[in-house]
């Protein structure tokens, strides 16, 4: 699964590690996080991260 990179904070979304903080199992893809998910450093939304 590929990894996403937040364009406003250089956060990595790793698919391998989740965010468990947020409720997001390891092993959930990027595409498969909910809608309501938001960067956990900087809070912008799903729209704002690149494929790395
Ligand atoms: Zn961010």
């Amino acid at each position: 699964m590929e990894k996403y990179i937040c364009n406003a904070c250089g956060y990595i979304y790793d698919p391998a590690a989740g965010d468990p903080d947020n409720g997001i199992a390891p092993g959930t893809s990027f595409a498969a996080l909910p809608d309501s998910w938001v960067c956990p450093l900087c809070g912008v939304g799903k729209d704002m991260f690149s494929e790395e």
